[in-house]
């Protein structure tokens, strides 16, 4: 099962604040940091109705395994450009929660 890109993203920040605030800054190494980041284990449930879509239990979010892979790029994305918060991706984002509950 695909990791949920949202929460793996919000949990990638937590244990890079963490592991700053941990290792004196000569001693920082980005294979250190990925390290940590390969142990996040957020796994989506697929779900048994509509089996292209996988829905995470955390955050709520639903998706195919291609939005998927377009949200965690977006989010690679951002993560880089360091955008302000209105963009497509949030539009979507809230939209697309909007229509989950809703069903
Ligand atoms: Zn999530």
């Amino acid at each position: 099962m695909p990791n949920c890109p949202e929460c793996t993203a919000r949990e990638k920040k937590k244990i890079q604040v963490k592991y700053e605030e941990e290792t004196p800054e000569e001693e920082r190494g980005r294979e250190d940091l990925f390290k940590l980041f390969d142990e996040i284990d957020i796994p989506m449930k697929m779900d048994e109705k509509n089996r292209r879509h996988f829905i995470c239990k955390r955050c709520g979010l639903y998706a195919t395994r291609e939005e998927i892979s377009d949200i965690r790029f977006k989010l690679n994305q951002k993560e880089r450009t360091r955008d302000d918060k209105h963009d497509d991706y949030l539009e979507w984002w809230s939209k697309s929660k909007k229509e989950k509950v809703e069903n």
